[in-house]
């Protein structure tokens, strides 16, 4: 479904993406991890198309999408919820969610697909006349992930959807990824939360300045001792 093959991206004259290749199969959740400013961020911005590759190449759903403008690319499905969620802290969670839905692509439907939505949130249902930026960081996060599924996504790319959150939240919204990509979303997600991000993965890849330096399936990686040291602290 994504095919990203050799790419070399960056900003300005400053490369941070070196040689990266990756593919994600339909239905498929993948994880990649990496320490703080290995290039995670950047290898999902460069899929989205908002980090331009400077050599490489990115295919989705059969198409090549490293030269098409963002909008384009959201509109053939491919949607990013984006680290530190960046909601609109003084709109209402209910117009926060429905931003997801307004693309011309998937605007039809759009009452039901919210409805289902909320479905998978019942907590963001509860407080959808609230105004985002008074909920907490975990119920901000789930606002994130429902306003990026309003897009009907085929691919959802998801980072670093724990960063900030207690432990116990973290575990929670592990549960709610799990559920998602059950319903049949494909899922790319980017985590330094090495241990629960490899523990529902298919497969994952380890990003290390910029290169991709390990893939294997979750559970490979799991007991994979250069992983045990490095990121899970065993
Ligand atoms: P983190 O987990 O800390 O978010 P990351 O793996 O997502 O890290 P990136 O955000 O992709 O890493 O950053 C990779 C490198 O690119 C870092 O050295 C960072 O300083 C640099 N970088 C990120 N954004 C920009 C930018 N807009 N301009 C210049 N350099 C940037």
């Amino acid at each position: 479904m994504l095919k990203v093959s050799e790419i070399t991206a960056g900003y300005g004259r400053t490369v941070i993406l070196q040689d990266v290749s990756l593919r994600v199969g339909r239905g498929e959740v993948v994880t990649i991890i990496g320490s703080n400013g290995a290039g995670k961020t950047t290898l999902l911005r460069a899929i989205s198309g908002l980090v331009k590759p400077t050599a490489g190449s990115i295919e989705f759903d059969g198409r090549r999408i490293d030269r098409m403008p963002p909008d384009e690319i959201v509109g053939s499905g491919l949607i990013m919820v984006p680290e530190a969620r960046q909601l609109f802290p003084v709109m209402s969670v209910r117009d926060n969610v429905l931003m997801g839905g307004y693309h011309p692509k998937v605007r039809a439907g759009m009452a039901q697909r919210f409805d289902e939505v909320l479905d998978i949130f019942p907590r963001v249902r509860e407080r959808l006349d609230q105004l985002a930026g008074s909920l907490s960081g975990g119920e901000q996060q789930m606002v994130a992930i429902a306003r990026g599924l309003m897009a009907k996504p085929k691919l959802l790319m998801l980072d670093e959807p724990s960063l900030g959150l207690a432990p116990i939240i973290v575990q929670q919204m592990f549960d709610v990824i799990d559920r998602i990509c059950k319903t049949g979303t494909t899922v790319l997600l980017v985590e330094q939360k090495a241990f629960h991000a490899l523990k529902i993965a298919d497969r994952a890849y380890v990003i290390e300045n910029g290169q991709i330096a390990l893939e294997n399936t979750g559970v490979g990686l799991l007991s994979d001792p250069h992983i045990k040291t490095a990121y899970l602290g065993i």
